[in-house]
């Protein structure tokens, strides 16, 4: 039996405002209506939804990201609120047992989380992955959910990046190395 979730993967202002500290910018604008869409559908069909989303801690000595990018997705920040009307969606819904904020400290959205445990005790076998960045985040959680045998859908028209090169390349990656299906 299919079981399965929508992996929401850091949608949030500092990705994807024209002002946020790390923004995919037009690209990840652009698929505001989309990322809602699949997300109301999800939770209307009752399925898991689970919101996977970036933390940091300022000057974090520790995490091998403060030396790679600029501080983003600080804890407590607007910049780590979810973009536009997936903000709102995320504050209907968040008392329901199907919806699930999760932290993450790393790309993927299965490192140093309880992610593998939710999905297994659901019963879930298939995960539907939408966000940002492409080539990313939501690459390196595609990658796991592929190593531990998950059957892995994105959603082109509800993934972005700054990188075009790498967003269609993560495309091609997915369908031919991890037998996703892009749909
Ligand atoms: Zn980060």
């Amino acid at each position: 039996m299919k079981m399965k979730a929508l992996i929401n993967i850091d949608y949030t202002n500092d990705f994807v405002a024209t002002e946020g500290a790390l923004t995919c910018g037009k690209p990840g604008q652009d698929i505001e209506q989309e990322i809602a869409r699949l997300t109301e559908s999800f939770i209307q069909e009752n399925h898991y939804v689970v919101f996977a989303i970036d933390v940091h801690h300022p000057n974090d000595p520790y995490h091998p990201e403060t030396k790679l990018f600029p501080a983003h997705n600080l804890e407590g920040t607007e910049g780590r609120n979810l973009y536009g009307s997936l903000q709102e969606i995320y504050e209907i819904h968040k008392d329901s047992k199907q919806v699930y904020w999760m932290d993450k400290t790393r790309y993927s959205a299965f490192a140093g989380t309880d992610l593998e445990i939710k999905l297994r005790e659901r019963g879930i076998n298939e995960v539907h992955l939408v966000g940002v960045c492409t080539d990313i985040c939501v690459l390196h959680t595609a990658v796991d959910a592929y190593n531990k045998g998950f059957k892995v859908i994105v959603h082109k028209d509800a993934v972005a990046s700054f990188n075009q090169v790498g967003h269609d390349w993560a495309l091609g990656h997915f369908q031919g190395s991890i037998g996703a299906e892009v749909i």
